[in-house]
This record gives structure tokens, sequence and C-alpha cells, in this order.
């Protein structure tokens, strides 16, 4: 039965890649809508014929990669459960250690450890590809270090988490989704609010912007919108790539706006400006606060699930994924794989509602600075920075963008063009 089990899953997701590659590279069809045709949103008229050819094969296997990383979780942590794996790291750590937070620790290393070395090849595809089209920059030492932080950032997290939500779980064995989802919330905003000064410059350095005569522009722009100066930052990220992006981060008086300096480097002070102001509305719009009250009011009735669905699951096929007890720390992996299928099952909802913030932001930059040549250049610019597809398509669009597509956001811009022109 287990080994059929095993066999059927790997089929399953073999089935599924198979899916996905015919959906992407046969199925789907990136032309823009005829319409479109030889509009600025038409990336005939902006890329050359080598950047439009790049482009469009670098998506593909990008996208590729995106539908397969997700299920391949699953796939592992459906395995580890499958063929015994959480029951043998779970007798180690008993075998290491008398002390329950200890066993806890270290159950966890092996569970991390394991999966950091499964994920390991598809991530590494993923940086080698990006490398080879010019997108990333970074060398293979600074990539890796990244991944380590990754790493160990990730097992402290859930190492405060895991040892909570065991406790809960023996605690109320009926209401422990309801005590963990009430404990997240302080924790998720302890955690945004550390993000932008504790985290992220783990990864990269932040520092007010460099260039004065554009950060006095940038500033008077940000006075208009109320927005105090010391919130806006410049990364350094082109040692490790060299597309373009801003953003919005942190809450309370962490909250800051983050331009890449790439973006600075390769846009002119108009184009610059403009995506600035779409920033700014992030911000002034508050955004980021929308964006956590509706992940938590998700993750509520993602916990519940997830607690119905574990329940469901150790009844049904406890003996073959070899738990006894939900409240048994073997279960762990299977918390990790119904947490992640949810996730990605709500993954077009909280696209959509983020695409929506962004055209709310788009939509306030042009109507700040009034400039939709620069505006409309700067999404160009952006598309040929970092070989994206102007017209993804749909399950692409619906798992993967939470921006509206290139297409979108310039016609956009060109219609306000049009209905400017004579004013
Ligand atoms: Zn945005």
């Amino acid at each position: 039965m287990v080994r059929k089990m095993g066999v059927y899953a790997v089929l399953a997701f073999c089935l599924y890649g198979l899916f996905f590659y015919w959906y992407l590279f046969q199925f789907a069809d990136a032309a823009v809508p005829f319409e479109f045709e030889g509009s600025k949103a038409d990336p005939i008229t902006f890329l050359n014929g080598r950047e439009l050819s790049l482009s469009e094969e670098y998506s593909k296997v990008r996208n590729l990669l995106f539908f397969l990383s997700t299920p391949f979780e699953w796939l592992f942590y459906f395995l580890i459960l499958l063929f015994g794996f959480s029951k043998a790291f779970k007798r180690w750590a008993d075998s290491s250690s008398k002390y329950k937070l200890l066993q806890t620790a270290i159950y966890l290393i092996w569970l991390s450890f394991f999966a950091f070395l499964a994920t390991f090849p598809l991530n590494y595809i993923s940086y080698s590809l990006s490398k080879t089209y010019h997108i990333s920059t970074q060398p293979f030492a600074s990539w890796m270090k990244d991944e380590l932080i990754d790493f160990w950032l990730n097992y402290g997290t859930w190492l405060i988490i895991v040892p909570v939500l065991y406790w809960l779980m023996k605690k109320s064995q009926k209401r422990w989704w309801l005590y963990g989802w009430l404990l997240s919330i302080p924790f998720t905003l302890f955690m945004m609010f550390l993000q932008p000064v504790v985290i992220d410059p783990l990864y990269n350095d932040f520092y007010p912007l460099k260039n004065k005569e554009l950060e006095t522009k940038i500033l008077a722009l940000a006075d208009k919108a109320d927005i105090p100066a010391q919130h806006v930052f410049e990364v350094n990220m082109a040692d490790k790539t060299n597309s373009l992006n801003a953003y919005v981060a942190g809450i309370g008086s962490n909250a800051r706006i983050v331009l890449w300096d790439t973006t600075l480097n390769r846009l002119n002070d108009n184009q610059i400006l403009f995506i600035m102001a779409h920033e700014m509305c992030h911000y002034v719009e508050k955004h980021v606060y929308f964006g956590i009250a509706g992940y938590l009011l998700l993750s509520l009735l993602g916990l519940y699930l997830t607690y119905r669905l574990m329940n469901w699951a150790v009844r049904r096929y406890g003996n073959e994924l070899k738990i006894t007890d939900v409240r048994d720390i073997r279960s762990l992996p299977l918390f990790f794989l119904i947490l992640s299928m949810l996730l990605f099952a709500a993954s077009p909802l909280t696209n959509l509602a983020s695409r929506y913030q962004e055209t709310r932001a788009d939509k306030y930059a042009i109507e700040m600075t009034k400039n939709s040549e620069a505006a409309i250049t700067s999404f160009q610019e952006l598309t040929r920075s970092g070989l994206s597809q102007v017209n993804p398509p749909l399950l692409v669009k619906l798992f993967r963008y939470t921006h509206p597509s290139m297409l979108d956001r310039i016609s956009m811009l060109e219609e306000y063009e049009i209905k400017h022109r004579n004013e």
C-alpha cells in the first residue's frame, strides 16, 4: 500500500508537470491581442528581435519552474511521511536529548535539512537560468550565502512557532487552530515591524539616496504626499541583479519606501519619479496594512481547514503516513503539506487583491506626475530589464502575477495619454 501510494504520488506529479509543459510551451499564445498590435504595449515596438525571443524563452522556463516547485514541495513532505523519515527524525531527536524543546529543535533541523537538500536542485536551476539570461549578476558564493540566510531564518522562525503550536494541540485538541491564530496576530505584526530593519539588512545594504539632486526631487514629491523624508531608502542590488524594482515595506515607524539602485541607475529622473509616485500610493493608502488584515483573515480560515484536514488525514491514512496522533510532532510534514496546498489554492485570490492595489497605484502615479511618456517608457524598460512577458498566459497570470500584466499597465497609461492629449 505504502509503495503504491508513493508511486501514484510521483506519477501524479509527473503528469502535472507534463500538463504545464504542454500548457506553457505548446498551448499558450503569448502574442498581444489583435487590438493592441503596434501599440506601446506591444513588445515589438520597444524590444529588439533578440530581446523578444529571449524574453519568450526565459519566461516559459521560469513559469514552468514556478509551477513545478510548489507541488514538488508537497511531494517531498508526502514521501517524507510515507517512507517513515518523519518517524526516524523523531527517533533521532528523542535519543539525542531528554529535553522536550531540544528534541523539537533537533527534529526540526533534520526536517529542514532534508527539505533544503530536496529543493536545492530546483533553486539552483532557477538561479543559473537567471544568470544565463543575464538577469542575475550574483556570483555563486553570494547566492549561496543568501540561501543559507534563508535557511537559518526559516529555521529560527519555525523554532518559535512549532513548539507553541504542538503545545496548543496538547492543551486543546479542538481549539488549537483558533488559539494559534490569535497568537499569530501579534507575531505577524512584530515580524512586519522588524522586517525592514532587522531581516532585510541581512541580505542587502540600505542607505539614504546617494544622488542628492534626485533625492531633492523625490523628497519634494514625497512631501506632496505627506511622507516623511527619512522613510525613503536606496538598496544596493546592482551586485545581484539587472532587473529593476521598488517597494514599500514595514509598519509603524519602520514603514519605508525602498528603491533598488538598479532602478536609479537605469531610468531617467522623470521615470524614477513615476515609479516613486506609484510606491507613494502604496504608502499613503496603507496597502501593507490591508495586506496584513487580508492575510490574517485568510489564515484564520486556513488554520481551521488545516485542523480539519489533519484530523481527517490521520484518521484515514494514519497507518500509511506513520502518524498515530495529530499532536505528535511526527505530523509536522503533514501540517506543512496542507499549509502549502492551501496557500497555493488561495494565491489566485491574494494575487487578485494585489493586482487591484497595483492598478490603483499606477493610476495615482500618473495623476500625480502627469507624464505619460516617462511612465510608459519606464514600464517598457522594466519589461526589458527583467525579460518579462507582456501578455502572460491566463494560468500564469492567475497564480503568479501580483502586478497587472505589462499589457494592462501600459495600455492603461496609453488611454490616459489619449484622454489628456488635448488638455
Ligand atoms: Zn506597486
